[in-house]
Protein backbone atom coordinates (compact mmCIF):
# COMPACT_ATOMS: atom_id res chain seq x y z
CA UNK A 1 0.00 0.00 0.00
CA UNK A 2 1.42 3.45 -1.20
CA UNK A 3 1.24 6.03 1.66
CA UNK A 4 1.82 9.65 2.23
CA UNK A 5 2.30 11.05 5.25
CA UNK A 6 1.47 14.87 6.08
CA UNK A 7 2.80 16.69 8.96
CA UNK A 8 5.81 14.97 10.86
CA UNK A 9 5.88 16.59 14.37
CA UNK A 10 6.07 15.15 17.56
CA UNK A 11 3.13 12.75 16.90
CA UNK A 12 3.20 12.19 13.33
CA UNK A 13 7.28 11.13 13.30
CA UNK A 14 6.51 8.51 15.49
CA UNK A 15 3.76 7.53 13.50
CA UNK A 16 5.02 7.63 10.11
CA UNK A 17 8.17 5.72 11.26
CA UNK A 18 5.84 2.74 12.76
CA UNK A 19 3.99 2.20 9.29
CA UNK A 20 8.10 2.18 7.83
CA UNK A 21 8.43 -0.63 10.58
CA UNK A 22 5.70 -2.35 9.11
CA UNK A 23 6.59 -2.51 6.00
CA UNK A 24 5.04 -0.05 4.06
CA UNK A 25 6.96 3.11 1.61
CA UNK A 26 6.09 6.25 3.13
CA UNK A 27 6.20 9.25 0.71
CA UNK A 28 6.34 11.93 3.61
CA UNK A 29 6.44 15.79 3.70
CA UNK A 30 6.38 18.70 6.04
CA UNK A 31 7.11 22.30 6.35
CA UNK A 32 10.02 21.94 8.66
CA UNK A 33 13.41 20.71 6.89
CA UNK A 34 14.52 19.02 10.56
CA UNK A 35 11.34 17.12 10.43
CA UNK A 36 11.94 15.19 6.87
CA UNK A 37 15.73 15.11 7.51
CA UNK A 38 14.77 12.66 10.45
CA UNK A 39 11.97 10.69 8.54
CA UNK A 40 14.44 9.98 5.92
CA UNK A 41 17.15 8.96 8.24
CA UNK A 42 14.61 6.43 9.72
CA UNK A 43 14.08 5.01 5.66
CA UNK A 44 11.23 7.47 4.63
CA UNK A 45 11.11 8.92 1.31
CA UNK A 46 10.86 13.02 1.88
CA UNK A 47 9.31 14.82 -0.72
CA UNK A 48 9.45 18.54 -1.98
CA UNK A 49 5.77 19.40 -1.15
CA UNK A 50 2.18 17.93 0.06
CA UNK A 51 0.95 17.49 -3.81
CA UNK A 52 4.08 15.68 -4.84
CA UNK A 53 3.91 13.41 -1.94
CA UNK A 54 0.43 12.26 -2.66
CA UNK A 55 0.57 11.85 -6.57
CA UNK A 56 0.36 8.20 -6.51
CA UNK A 57 -0.95 7.33 -2.94
CA UNK A 58 -3.32 5.16 -1.95
CA UNK A 59 -3.95 6.58 1.47
CA UNK A 60 -3.17 10.03 2.64
CA UNK A 61 -2.45 10.40 6.02
CA UNK A 62 -2.60 13.91 7.93
CA UNK A 63 -1.30 15.00 11.11
CA UNK A 64 -1.39 18.84 11.75
CA UNK A 65 -2.02 21.22 14.50
CA UNK A 66 -4.85 22.88 14.61
CA UNK A 67 -7.73 23.33 11.90
CA UNK A 68 -6.84 26.39 10.16
CA UNK A 69 -3.88 23.60 8.66
CA UNK A 70 -6.18 21.32 7.89
CA UNK A 71 -8.57 23.54 6.10
CA UNK A 72 -5.44 25.04 4.14
CA UNK A 73 -4.51 21.93 3.28
CA UNK A 74 -7.33 20.12 2.23
CA UNK A 75 -9.64 22.74 0.44
CA UNK A 76 -6.39 25.29 -0.60
CA UNK A 77 -6.49 26.65 -4.01
CA UNK A 78 -3.18 24.06 -4.69
CA UNK A 79 -5.15 22.08 -1.72
CA UNK A 80 -5.08 18.10 -1.42
CA UNK A 81 -8.62 17.80 -2.85
CA UNK A 82 -7.44 19.74 -6.24
CA UNK A 83 -4.32 18.02 -6.54
CA UNK A 84 -4.58 14.16 -5.36
CA UNK A 85 -6.39 11.41 -6.68
CA UNK A 86 -10.37 10.89 -5.68
CA UNK A 87 -8.93 6.82 -5.10
CA UNK A 88 -6.75 7.86 -2.18
CA UNK A 89 -8.77 7.11 0.73
CA UNK A 90 -8.07 10.51 3.15
CA UNK A 91 -7.45 10.13 6.97
CA UNK A 92 -6.97 13.41 9.11
CA UNK A 93 -5.84 12.08 12.73
CA UNK A 94 -5.47 15.44 13.57
CA UNK A 95 -7.44 16.98 16.85
CA UNK A 96 -9.65 19.68 15.37
CA UNK A 97 -13.06 21.20 15.76
CA UNK A 98 -15.72 18.53 15.12
CA UNK A 99 -17.68 21.22 12.81
CA UNK A 100 -14.57 21.64 10.34
CA UNK A 101 -14.11 18.29 9.96
CA UNK A 102 -17.51 17.70 8.93
CA UNK A 103 -16.72 20.37 6.97
CA UNK A 104 -13.59 19.35 4.94
CA UNK A 105 -15.08 15.75 5.17
CA UNK A 106 -18.48 16.79 2.80
CA UNK A 107 -15.84 18.78 0.52
CA UNK A 108 -13.87 15.94 -0.24
CA UNK A 109 -17.15 13.76 -0.44
CA UNK A 110 -18.14 16.00 -2.97
CA UNK A 111 -15.74 15.51 -5.02
CA UNK A 112 -15.52 11.58 -5.03
CA UNK A 113 -13.08 11.08 -2.12
CA UNK A 114 -13.58 8.70 0.89
CA UNK A 115 -12.60 11.08 4.28
CA UNK A 116 -12.56 9.68 7.63
CA UNK A 117 -11.82 11.76 10.70
CA UNK A 118 -9.18 9.69 13.43
CA UNK A 119 -7.81 11.80 15.88
CA UNK A 120 -6.06 9.94 18.20
CA UNK A 121 -5.21 9.60 22.47
CA UNK A 122 -2.08 8.53 23.85
CA UNK A 123 0.49 11.11 23.41
CA UNK A 124 4.00 10.55 21.82
CA UNK A 125 4.53 8.04 24.36
CA UNK A 126 1.74 6.04 22.43
CA UNK A 127 2.77 7.29 18.78
CA UNK A 128 6.25 6.20 19.49
CA UNK A 129 4.99 2.28 20.95
CA UNK A 130 2.02 1.97 18.42
CA UNK A 131 -0.44 1.81 21.30
CA UNK A 132 -2.63 5.24 20.28
CA UNK A 133 -6.52 4.83 20.51
CA UNK A 134 -8.00 5.98 17.45
CA UNK A 135 -11.60 7.84 17.81
CA UNK A 136 -12.91 7.07 13.69
CA UNK A 137 -15.90 9.53 12.58
CA UNK A 138 -17.00 8.29 8.77
CA UNK A 139 -18.48 5.41 6.82
CA UNK A 140 -18.28 2.54 8.17
CA UNK A 141 -16.92 0.84 4.99
CA UNK A 142 -13.97 3.34 4.28
CA UNK A 143 -12.91 2.68 8.22
CA UNK A 144 -12.61 -0.99 7.73
CA UNK A 145 -10.20 0.18 4.67
CA UNK A 146 -8.16 2.25 7.00
CA UNK A 147 -7.57 -0.52 10.08
CA UNK A 148 -5.44 -2.37 8.68
CA UNK A 149 -2.99 0.72 8.97
CA UNK A 150 -4.25 2.07 12.07
CA UNK A 151 -3.59 -1.20 13.67
CA UNK A 152 -0.11 0.00 12.86
CA UNK A 153 0.02 2.61 14.83
CA UNK A 154 -2.50 1.83 18.05
CA UNK A 155 -4.00 -0.92 20.30
CA UNK A 156 -7.51 0.86 20.03
CA UNK A 157 -9.38 1.24 17.27
CA UNK A 158 -12.93 2.79 18.10
CA UNK A 159 -15.44 3.83 15.15
CA UNK A 160 -17.77 6.16 17.01
CA UNK A 161 -19.90 7.42 14.01
CA UNK A 162 -20.50 9.74 10.93
CA UNK A 163 -18.08 12.11 10.15
CA UNK A 164 -16.32 14.48 13.14
CA UNK A 165 -17.69 12.18 15.48
CA UNK A 166 -14.15 10.69 16.23
CA UNK A 167 -13.40 14.91 16.74
CA UNK A 168 -16.34 14.72 19.41
CA UNK A 169 -15.00 12.32 21.40
CA UNK A 170 -12.01 13.67 21.04
CA UNK A 171 -13.36 16.85 22.64
CA UNK A 172 -15.23 15.14 25.19
CA UNK A 173 -12.72 12.83 26.69
CA UNK A 174 -10.12 16.02 26.48
CA UNK A 175 -12.93 18.12 28.33
CA UNK A 176 -13.01 15.44 30.63
CA UNK A 177 -9.13 14.75 31.21
CA UNK A 178 -8.77 18.51 31.94
CA UNK A 179 -10.96 19.37 34.69
CA UNK A 180 -10.12 16.06 36.00
CA UNK A 181 -6.42 17.23 36.51
CA UNK A 182 -8.39 20.12 37.96
CA UNK A 183 -9.93 18.67 40.23
CA UNK A 184 -7.54 15.96 41.06
CA UNK A 185 -4.87 18.49 41.71
CA UNK A 186 -7.36 20.58 44.35
CA UNK A 187 -7.66 18.00 46.17
CA UNK A 188 -4.15 16.87 47.22
CA UNK A 189 -3.71 20.94 47.55
CA UNK A 190 -6.39 21.16 50.11
CA UNK A 191 -4.91 17.66 51.95
CA UNK A 192 -1.52 18.91 51.69
CA UNK A 193 -2.40 22.31 53.26
CA UNK A 194 -3.96 20.10 56.14
CA UNK A 195 -0.37 18.63 56.66
CA UNK A 196 -1.24 15.34 54.94
CA UNK A 197 1.26 13.53 52.86
CA UNK A 198 0.29 13.58 49.33
CA UNK A 199 2.12 9.98 48.81
CA UNK A 200 -0.72 8.70 51.73
CA UNK A 201 -3.42 10.76 50.10
CA UNK A 202 -3.12 9.63 46.89
CA UNK A 203 -2.83 5.67 48.01
CA UNK A 204 -6.23 6.51 49.86
CA UNK A 205 -7.71 8.15 47.06
CA UNK A 206 -7.12 5.56 44.67
CA UNK A 207 -8.95 3.00 46.41
CA UNK A 208 -11.74 5.19 47.36
CA UNK A 209 -14.63 6.94 45.59
CA UNK A 210 -12.17 9.80 44.26
CA UNK A 211 -10.31 7.04 42.26
CA UNK A 212 -9.64 8.39 38.85
CA UNK A 213 -6.75 8.03 35.74
CA UNK A 214 -5.02 11.29 37.04
CA UNK A 215 -4.62 10.24 40.91
CA UNK A 216 -3.48 6.15 39.31
CA UNK A 217 -1.29 7.03 36.34
CA UNK A 218 -0.30 11.09 36.21
CA UNK A 219 -0.26 12.62 39.33
CA UNK A 220 0.72 16.06 39.33
CA UNK A 221 2.21 16.71 43.06
CA UNK A 222 6.10 16.46 42.44
CA UNK A 223 7.07 13.62 44.60
CA UNK A 224 4.21 11.34 44.73
CA UNK A 225 5.21 9.19 41.52
CA UNK A 226 8.30 8.61 39.00
CA UNK A 227 8.35 8.63 35.63
CA UNK A 228 5.55 11.08 35.15
CA UNK A 229 6.08 14.98 34.09
CA UNK A 230 5.39 16.03 37.49
CA UNK A 231 8.71 14.27 39.15
CA UNK A 232 10.83 15.79 35.91
CA UNK A 233 9.75 20.27 36.66
CA UNK A 234 6.76 19.26 34.03
CA UNK A 235 9.13 18.66 31.12
CA UNK A 236 7.78 16.80 28.34
CA UNK A 237 4.00 15.46 28.01
CA UNK A 238 1.18 17.13 27.06
CA UNK A 239 1.55 21.08 26.85
CA UNK A 240 -0.51 23.24 28.50
CA UNK A 241 -1.37 25.22 25.44
CA UNK A 242 -2.44 21.83 24.03
CA UNK A 243 -4.85 21.31 27.03
CA UNK A 244 -6.23 25.11 26.35
CA UNK A 245 -6.40 24.54 22.47
CA UNK A 246 -8.89 21.51 23.48
CA UNK A 247 -10.95 22.77 26.00
CA UNK A 248 -11.34 25.78 23.36
CA UNK A 249 -12.41 23.04 21.04
CA UNK A 250 -15.06 21.72 23.49
CA UNK A 251 -16.28 25.09 24.76
CA UNK A 252 -16.64 26.45 21.27
CA UNK A 253 -18.39 22.83 20.05
CA UNK A 254 -20.67 23.45 23.21
CA UNK A 255 -21.52 27.15 22.07
CA UNK A 256 -22.67 26.12 18.71
CA UNK A 257 -24.78 23.41 20.36
CA UNK A 258 -26.04 25.52 23.23
CA UNK A 259 -25.10 22.30 25.41
CA UNK A 260 -24.51 23.06 28.87
CA UNK A 261 -20.46 23.00 29.77
CA UNK A 262 -19.81 25.36 32.90
CA UNK A 263 -17.15 23.11 34.50
CA UNK A 264 -15.46 23.35 30.55
CA UNK A 265 -15.80 26.96 30.54
CA UNK A 266 -14.16 26.91 33.78
CA UNK A 267 -11.34 24.58 33.32
CA UNK A 268 -10.72 26.48 30.19
CA UNK A 269 -10.33 29.99 31.45
CA UNK A 270 -8.09 28.31 34.57
CA UNK A 271 -5.51 26.68 31.99
CA UNK A 272 -5.46 30.20 30.08
CA UNK A 273 -4.75 31.90 33.25
CA UNK A 274 -2.10 29.06 33.65
CA UNK A 275 -1.13 29.81 30.10
CA UNK A 276 -0.80 33.46 30.40
CA UNK A 277 1.55 33.21 33.37
CA UNK A 278 4.21 31.90 31.12
CA UNK A 279 3.52 28.40 31.70
CA UNK A 280 2.37 27.17 28.33
CA UNK A 281 4.95 24.62 27.48
CA UNK A 282 4.59 22.90 30.39
CA UNK A 283 2.92 19.83 31.10
CA UNK A 284 -0.70 20.06 31.65
CA UNK A 285 -0.37 18.77 35.16
CA UNK A 286 1.68 22.18 36.16
CA UNK A 287 -1.71 23.33 36.89
CA UNK A 288 -1.12 22.11 40.21
CA UNK A 289 0.62 25.00 40.94
CA UNK A 290 -1.70 27.56 39.35
CA UNK A 291 -2.24 30.31 42.19
CA UNK A 292 0.42 28.46 44.51
CA UNK A 293 2.08 31.63 45.47
P1 LIG B 1 3.48 19.40 15.97
O1 LIG B 1 3.32 20.86 15.91
O2 LIG B 1 4.67 18.79 16.64
O3 LIG B 1 3.42 18.78 14.47
C1 LIG B 1 2.62 19.26 13.45
C2 LIG B 1 3.47 19.29 12.19
O4 LIG B 1 2.66 19.66 11.07
C3 LIG B 1 4.62 20.30 12.25
O5 LIG B 1 5.86 19.63 12.06
C4 LIG B 1 4.30 21.26 11.10
O6 LIG B 1 5.46 21.75 10.45
C5 LIG B 1 3.49 20.38 10.18
N1 LIG B 1 2.66 21.10 9.21
C6 LIG B 1 1.86 22.17 9.40
N2 LIG B 1 1.28 22.52 8.24
C7 LIG B 1 1.70 21.64 7.30
C8 LIG B 1 1.46 21.47 5.91
N3 LIG B 1 0.66 22.30 5.23
N4 LIG B 1 2.08 20.46 5.26
C9 LIG B 1 2.91 19.62 5.92
N5 LIG B 1 3.20 19.73 7.24
C10 LIG B 1 2.59 20.73 7.92
O7 LIG B 1 2.13 18.84 16.64
P2 LIG B 1 1.89 17.37 17.26
O8 LIG B 1 2.22 17.38 18.71
O9 LIG B 1 2.50 16.36 16.35
O10 LIG B 1 0.29 17.30 17.18
C11 LIG B 1 -0.37 17.06 15.95
C12 LIG B 1 -1.85 16.92 16.24
O11 LIG B 1 -2.07 15.83 17.14
C13 LIG B 1 -2.48 18.16 16.91
O12 LIG B 1 -3.73 18.36 16.34
C14 LIG B 1 -2.55 17.76 18.38
O13 LIG B 1 -3.62 18.43 19.06
C15 LIG B 1 -2.81 16.27 18.27
N6 LIG B 1 -2.37 15.50 19.43
C16 LIG B 1 -1.17 15.75 20.02
C17 LIG B 1 -0.77 15.01 21.12
C18 LIG B 1 0.57 15.26 21.78
O14 LIG B 1 0.79 14.72 22.90
N7 LIG B 1 1.47 16.01 21.18
C19 LIG B 1 -1.60 13.99 21.62
C20 LIG B 1 -2.81 13.72 20.98
C21 LIG B 1 -3.19 14.48 19.87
Amino acid sequence: MKVAFLGLGNMGLPMALNLIKAGHQIKGFDLVQAQLDAFKLAGGVPMNSASEAVLDADVIITMLPASRHVEALYLGDSGLLATASPKSLLIDCSTISPKVSQAVAAAAKSKGFAMIDAPVSGGTAGAQAASLTFMVGGDVADVDRARPLLEKMGKNIFHAGASGSGQTVKVCNNMLLGIQMLGTSEALRLGVANGIDPKVLSDIMSKSSGRNWVLELYNPCPGVMENVPSSRAYAGGFGVDLMLKDLGLATENASDLDANVPLGELSRKLYEEHSKAGNGQLDFSSIFNLRAD
